[in-house]
């Protein structure tokens, strides 16, 4: 009998909170909706190994300040418990600084955006609770956002440095964790037609890196020194892969038994050919990207073609896909501030998120795998 009663006090419990959390998220969106024309946003960004805070006015950035965690340098890659302690280090101090430069007070924010996910589940944690603590305490609606769609809408992002993409186009993202074909049909409404198998591209240049002795991340610095190397002097295989998929893992071992070979007949030989082995494992990485975004176009019939993701950044992929214009393509490449991980590109999607009443609640949780198609 008592835990018949117990049961019963609990489910009304439950119902009771239900209510009451679908109560305030339609006053919530009500009050929103009243006010669309000034929407202020503050975007938290914590999937990886950078904290980052955004705020925005509409779709233009106010202020987009991101703190880099040295702290993995040492390791030659993310090590995820050290990350989620330096986001926890990070975030009160970001936030505040976003606010600051964008000289916007707590009061007159709109909502609060934050990654969902995919990402490092102890990362994603500490920005998830971050913002939904604070929505709450400023009573505004809380917008949970897909880190992958994030990078392909940065292109949305009021700048005068860059163009919006017209629907549909193509977007390769490209990044530490993710290489993948996207069709992108509308604002949150994108189809994968093609991804790695195995390694992404930015671990591909990471793992090289680390091989030649180079600190991380490295494929910042591959792009730096390949640019005064041979890109013809070394061969490196080209992945048969069908489709319209890609694989790294191959070409990174590849890369490691050619180094180990070189080494071991000339110990100097890193040292004595580092620009050029730089440049024709760029020559490689680059052929293999742009081969498969031809493929695409050929398949589609779609010449509206962007890229995305930290990889994004690199100046030979930039160069070739600008070539293409000549070939009737049109393309978008996104200012080098939104390439990697940022919270600008967060807050864009939150924005299209609330422009859709497509708002959450603090039942929300973060999930470290997400696909792009995902909401
Ligand atoms: P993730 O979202 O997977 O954490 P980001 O979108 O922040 O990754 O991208 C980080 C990746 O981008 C790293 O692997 C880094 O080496 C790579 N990267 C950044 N700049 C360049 C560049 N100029 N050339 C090649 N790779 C780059
Ligand atoms: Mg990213």
């Amino acid at each position: 009998m008592f835990t018949f009663v117990l049961l019963n006090v609990i489910l009304f419990y439950f119902s009771l909170r239900n209510v009451i959390y679908s109560i305030s998220k339609n006053y919530l969106k009500t009050k929103i909706l009243q006010t669309t024309k000034e929407i202020y946003l503050l975007a938290i960004e914590s999937s990886c190994d950078d904290t980052g805070a955004a705020v925005l006015h509409n779709d233009t950035v106010l202020s987009n300040i991101i703190a880099n965690q040295d702290i993995h340098a040492e390791y030659g890659g993310v090590v995820p418990e050290l990350a989620s302690r330096a986001h926890q280090q990070n975030i009160v101090p970001v936030v505040h600084r976003a606010l600051q430069k964008a000289n916007i007070g707590k009061n007159q924010l709109s909502a609060i955006v934050f990654t969902k996910g995919p990402g490092l589940l102890g990362s994603l944690l500490v920005g998830t609770s971050f913002a939904k603590s604070m929505a709450q305490a400023l009573n505004i609606p809380l917008l949970s956002v897909n880190h992958m769609q994030a990078h392909v809408l940065a292109h949305f992002i009021n700048d005068d440095a860059q163009q919006k993409p017209e629907f549909p186009f193509l977007c390769l993202t490209i990044s530490g964790g993710h290489t993948q074909i996207v069709k992108v049909n509308s604002h949150l409404d994108m189809e994968i037609l093609g991804e790695t198998l195995d390694d992404a591209v930015g671990e591909c240049y990471d793992k090289s890196a680390k091989i030649l002795g180079l600190d991380y991340p490295g494929g910042p610095l591959i792009d730096k020194l390949a640019q005064k190397g041979n890109p013809d002097a070394f061969a490196f295989p080209k992945p048969k892969v069908d489709g319209l998929d890609f694989s790294f893992s191959g070409l990174k071992t590849s890369i490691l038994y050619f180094v180990q070979k070189e080494t071991a007949k000339n110990p100097l030989f890193i040292e004595e050919h580092i620009e050029d082995i730089c440049a024709s494992i760029q020559k490689r990485i680059v052929s293999i990207l742009m081969d498969k975004l031809e493929k695409a176009v050929k398949q589609t019939g779609i010449t509206q073609v962007a890229i995305a993701g930290g990889v994004s950044a690199n100046s030979e992929i930039r160069k070739q896909l600008k070539d293409k214009e000549n070939d009737g393509w049109t393309t978008y490449i996104p200012k080098f501030e939104y390439t990697t991980d940022n919270a600008a590109m967060i807050g864009i999607v939150g924005y299209y998120k609330l422009l859709n009443n497509d708002i959450d609640d603090v039942k929300t949780v973060a999930t470290a795998r997400l696909s792009v198609e995902d909401k």
